[in-house]
């Protein structure tokens, strides 16, 4: 198989002035592409930007032979979002790949969360994912192609204590990638999830709770090793769409949403009661024989 290469395409990355996102874009360009490095240049919290973060980055990779340009638009917006992709087309003519990378955190027990924070979190992750995306597919789905890659996160699907709020953000990156997904297909816009797991300024936020029971073996904590699944899916090689992928500790991993064979009330058969519910609860529950199903209406058609 030939190397991967992103000679003659332009990719967007959010959030790129730090952390993973810095090096997606770098491996990106080192791979041939022309990329925006976005980001507000915040701290933690997404607060106090400036554009040093994006700047810096483009300096490495124009230093390495490489083209970027620099964005300093936040994705919270949906101007911010157009503004990103503008970026793309008046610098480079066109998008075939997204990395929507950027977040935020703010962690604290379950009660003690703000609507400020909650509403803040959902702002940069998911409506952030949103404003950008959608730009960006109109653009893919008039060139018949591109590769968009959506950042979640274990914590929002297995979940994580002390992260409700971001938690609750990262599901609906799920969401909204599963549809984008379904409709970017027929357009040859393959588009996928990774649940990341590796050192940044995020990871470093989390406190000594919220990792009771983590192995402590040795294992990969390097950005460039979520990089290198990210450059693959943002790749022509990938021709996989709607998948999800948990990089951490070195492993790469396939996850999935299933649905088990459950227990079936015949439409003849009278309405189930919660006794009856008790009744066969074991059957609803037992994953056995299990199915992955490719939309909603895969998950119905499922139902003899
Ligand atoms: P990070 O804080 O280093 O990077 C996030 C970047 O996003 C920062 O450079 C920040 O300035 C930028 N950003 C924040 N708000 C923005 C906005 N409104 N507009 C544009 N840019 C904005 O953290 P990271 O660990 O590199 O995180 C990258 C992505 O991976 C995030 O989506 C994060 O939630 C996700 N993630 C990381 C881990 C991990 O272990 N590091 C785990 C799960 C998910």
């Amino acid at each position: 198989m030939s190397e991967i290469s992103f000679a003659g395409r332009v990719a967007i990355v959010t959030g790129a002035g730090g952390g993973l996102g810095k090096a997606h874009a770098l491996e990106i360009a080192r791979r041939g592409a022309k990329v925006v490095i976005n980001d507000l240049g915040g701290d933690i919290s997404g607060a106090n930007g400036g554009t040093a973060m994006a700047d810096d980055v483009v300096a490495e990779i124009q230093a390495a032979g490489g083209d970027a340009v620099a964005n300093y638009d936040s994705v919270a917006t949906p101007e911010g979002g157009r503004g990103i992709v503008e970026t793309a087309l008046d610098a480079f003519g066109r998008v075939d790949i997204l990395v929507n990378n950027a977040g935020n955190i703010r962690n604290a027990p379950f009660t003690d969360l703000s609507p400020e924070s909650v509403e803040s979190l959902l702002a940069v992750h998911v409506k952030g994912a949103f404003h950008v995306t959608q730009p960006a597919f109109e653009v893919m789905r008039d060139n018949g192609y591109g590769r968009i890659v959506f950042t979640s996160s274990a914590a929002g699907l297995f979940g994580s204590i002390q992260q409700a709020n971001y938690a609750a953000a990262k599901g609906a990156v799920f969401g909204l990638a599963n549809v984008v997904a379904l409709e970017g297909k027929p357009h040859g816009i393959l588009v996928n999830t990774i649940l990341p797991a590796a050192n940044s300024r995020m990871q470093a936020d989390m406190n000594a709770e919220q990792f009771v029971g983590m192995p402590t073996t040795p294992a990969h904590g390097e950005p460039e090793m979520i990089t290198a699944m990210v450059a693959y899916l943002a790749s022509e090689q990938n021709t996989a769409t709607r998948e999800l992928y948990s990089i951490a500790r070195g492993r790469y991993a396939r996850v999935f949403m299933g649905v088990a064979p459950g227990w079936h009330v015949a439409h003849d058969e009278p309405v189930a009661t919660a006794d009856d519910v008790a009744a066969h609860i074991d059957r609803i529950r037992d994953l056995e024989g299990y199915a992955v199903p490719e939309s909603m209406v895969a998950e119905f058609a499922l139902v003899p």
